[in-house]
């Protein structure tokens, strides 16, 4: 058995007991997989949705099946209001909160040339802005916890751009920003910041690119293999509890290798 597999499998199950965790944009894809994880892993999930309703209670019903506990939560990321009413719901239901996983992301592609500002707008105004309100709205939670997280779901693009998103490559590369940032304000409190930074994920977003480019992306990628939703939630399982408290200021790719 290798020393990792070994490391997975000593893992308690509860290693998350009593930490309330929020995750943006957990009703599909990456963010859904991050929720489950931290919830069968004894953590107090609150779902963050945008518009699937649907997929955001079939979520927390996941959790509750393994005995966790979740609430499902409306909010757009992108409006800081909705951000502020959020956290209120959050604290009424579980208190305050331990780790802040901002996930919420979308994309609109189309080369710089053809790029309007409408296109540009929408993808900072989630994927960047969308950070800061939803920090903003727990930076308090997160200063005051034990073992405070905020983990950041970036994007290899953000590392080394990609034609047809110069909108996304902006947004999550300001996200590596922004976490360096927290992590040195945060770093007086104990608490950590950190971003992964996923390569190609199958999820409805990947599903979106063409399949002849998706030949092409495939080719680069030295482990030959898309990323699956769980691997990317693998490592916010770990940054998530207290093994990674000197880990902070980071950008970790789950990539395959391609970033080599
Ligand atoms: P996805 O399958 O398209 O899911 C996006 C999630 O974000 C959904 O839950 C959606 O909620 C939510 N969302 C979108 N806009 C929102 C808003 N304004 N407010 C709140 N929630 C919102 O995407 P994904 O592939 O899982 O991506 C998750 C994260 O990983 C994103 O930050 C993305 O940039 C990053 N990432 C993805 C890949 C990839 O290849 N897939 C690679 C690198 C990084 P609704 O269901 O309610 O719309």
């Amino acid at each position: 058995m290798s020393l990792a597999t070994q490391y997975v499998d000593e893992q308690p199950q509860t290693d998350l007991e009593g930490k309330t965790i929020v995750v943006t944009g957990a009703s599909r894809g990456i963010g859904r997989s991050i929720a489950e994880e931290l919830g069968t892993r004894g953590g107090n999930i609150a779902v963050n949705y945008r518009s699937s309703e649907g997929k955001a209670t079939d979520v927390v019903s996941r959790i509750e099946q393994e005995d966790g506990d979740a609430i499902a939560v409306q909010g757009d990321v992108a409006d800081f209001e909705a951000m502020q009413t959020m956290a209120d719901h959050v604290h009424d239901e579980f208190g305050a909160v331990d780790v802040l996983v901002n996930n919420a992301g979308i994309t609109m592609d189309h080369s710089f040339e053809r790029m309007t500002p409408e296109e540009w707008e929408s993808v900072v105004n989630i994927n960047l802005t969308g950070v800061f309100n939803a920090t903003k709205a727990f930076y308090d939670d997160i200063k005051e916890a034990d073992e405070g997280r905020i983990i950041n779901i970036s994007s290899l693009i953000g590392e080394q751009g990609n034609v047809g998103q110069a909108n996304y490559a902006a947004a999550k590369a300001g996200v590596h920003g922004l976490t360096m940032t927290l992590a040195k304000e945060l770093a007086p409190t104990g608490a950590t910041a950190n971003c992964v930074s996923p390569g190609f994920t199958e999820t409805d977003m990947f599903t979106d690119v063409p399949e002849h480019i998706q030949e092409n992306i495939r080719e680069d990628i030295p482990l030959s293999r898309f990323a699956q939703p769980e691997d990317i939630a693998a490592l916010v399982r770990f940054l998530a509890s207290e093994e990674s408290g000197y880990i902070t200021g980071q950008v970790l790719p789950v990539s395959g290798g391609q970033n080599l």
